[in-house]
């Protein structure tokens, strides 16, 4: 029987660790933090979450809800913390971070089969004798990051993340802002910051020609559209806002009726409801530059930011050439990679790829065959997705019903039925049943 080594004690090393225990593995966890910390992570805590604290959507219309749930079926410490941490935030999971974060130090940290040591590695901790899932994140760097690029050809790439950021709900001038959620539902959770046409021109005029903070540390900008910093988009266009973040859709004001020409929404960021994050704002502005522009949204004139928005280099490697789909390196099946380094996008996925790289990692270690997810749940078609993209492409993905394998939509007479809302149900429930029967396999 071989030890399991886990580098990272992030939202996937956290969760490989915990699987990888929880089928009787002895498991050494190494985090760098506190001694030594990311340009993004504030804390010494585990599962750190560095930008937004939603973890998206909570239901199985989305495909990230249903990973989620496949998490909880499977018996992820990521999905009973979030559950144990929630917040109020619509139709969205999302927590109180520091809650959620201690949730899953304290149980990864007191689980007898793991020890936790705070070091940071400067190479692969290889050894005869174990088995290894690196899970160091996508601000891998130094040391550690130039023998990842050794080992798999010195491709990893490169690209930019952005945190929006968050105020103190004190300095939230309410007699401005109001609260709802969009279309009424749930719960009013959002804190909304109206805007008439004229603000929001005079808004997009100073947005768009703020002063950025410099990029001269990176070779070349490349955004990922899930996470593109507020000003970028705003300069695509001047009604380009009023079609993602600040969509007044749904959101007229519940006193008067009247829907504003544009809305800024604030979401609550910690369980006590003192912190609130501004939706769709990671910016790459200088700190002086936030305060004076986003102090133009009304209701925000006094705004006390405790975080200021800030981007980020992300490092992720090119999974199509170097991956197999049990998460092991090709030609190193001792090796093993988990989280947002393996391409995957987002806190949920990155926790779910842990999820199966510690399943396989405690396998490997007792000397039983990996396992690859069923292509029909959303852990396999991630898998799937990562490993078998066009190399000369590949960007990271987050979860969503198009990477499932199709489903079957004719009815009994095989005529086909044009029913986006039924087909998603239907590739919910597939994704769930193959995870259920699946389950049984993994401690086989
Ligand atoms: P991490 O959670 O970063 O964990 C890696 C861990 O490894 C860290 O604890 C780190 O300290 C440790 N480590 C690193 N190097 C070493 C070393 N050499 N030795 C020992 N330990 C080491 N996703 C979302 O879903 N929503 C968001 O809002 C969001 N915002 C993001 C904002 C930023 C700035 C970044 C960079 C990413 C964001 N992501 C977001 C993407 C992604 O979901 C997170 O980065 C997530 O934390 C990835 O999980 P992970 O386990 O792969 O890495």
């Amino acid at each position: 029987v071989k030890k399991v080594i886990i580098v990272g004690a992030g939202l996937a090393g956290s969760e490989a660790a915990w699987q990888a225990a929880k089928l009787g593995a002895e498991v050494t966890l190494y985090e760098m933090r506190p001694e030594k910390s990311t340009p993004a992570h504030k804390t010494a805590g585990f599962a750190e979450l560095v930008c937004s604290n939603s973890l998206r959507g909570a239901g199985l219309e989305n495909a990230v809800g249903v990973l989620k749930e496949e998490m909880r079926r499977l018996g992820s410490i990521i999905m009973e913390a979030a559950d144990a941490t929630k917040v109020p935030a619509g139709g969205a999971l999302a927590v109180d971070r520091h809650g959620f974060s201690d949730y899953v130090t304290k149980k990864v940290t007191e689980h007898p089969q793991i020890t936790v040591v705070h070091k940071e590695l400067d190479a692969i901790p290889l050894a005869d004798d174990a088995i290894t899932v690196v899970a160091s994140g996508p601000l891998t760097a130094g040391k550690l990051a130039e023998d990842i690029a050794a080992r798999t050809g010195n491709d990893s790439l490169y690209f930019y993340d952005a945190a929006a950021p968050i105020v103190s709900i004190d300095s939230v001038d309410m007699s401005k802002a109001y609260r709802a959620s969009r279309y009424g539902k749930g719960e009013a959770a959002y804190i909304n910051c109206p805007m008439t046409k004229e603000e929001y021109e005079a808004f997009w005029t100073e947005l768009v020609n703020a002063e950025k903070a410099p990029t001269k540390d990176f070779e070349k900008e490349k955004f990922f559209e899930g996470c593109m910093p507020v000003e970028v988009m705003a300069s695509r266009g001047k009604d380009t806002l009023l079609y993602g973040p600040l969509k007044p859709v749904g959101l007229e004001h519940p006193e008067t009726g009247v829907r504003p020409y544009a809305v800024v929404q604030l979401r609550q960021d910690n369980a006590s409801a003192t912190l609130y994050n501004i939706v769709g704002f990671q910016t790459h502005l200088k700190w002086p530059e936030q305060r004076r522009v986003f102090g133009m949204i009304p209701g925000l004139e006094h705004a006390e930011f405790l975080r200021y928005g800030v981007m980020h280099r992300n490092t992720f490697l090119n999974s199509p050439q170097h991956m197999q789909a049990t998460l092991q390196l090709r030609g190193e099946d001792t090796l093993l990679f988990a989280g947002q380094m393996t391409g995957v996008e987002g806190y949920i996925e990155s926790a779910s790829s842990g999820l199966i790289a510690g399943v396989n990692a405690a396998r490997l270690a007792m000397g039983k065959a990996p396992l690859v997810f069923p292509a029909e749940s959303c852990h396999g078609a991630l898998c799937h997705y990562i490993t078998t993209s066009e190399a000369k492409h590949f960007q990271p993905m987050n979860v969503n019903f198009g990477i499932l394998p199709e489903i079957d939509m004719r009815n009994e007479n095989g005529k086909y039925i044009k029913d986006k809302k039924l087909k998603k149900q239907r590739l919910a429930e597939r994704a769930l049943a193959a995870i259920e029967s699946f389950k049984a396999k993994i401690g086989e």
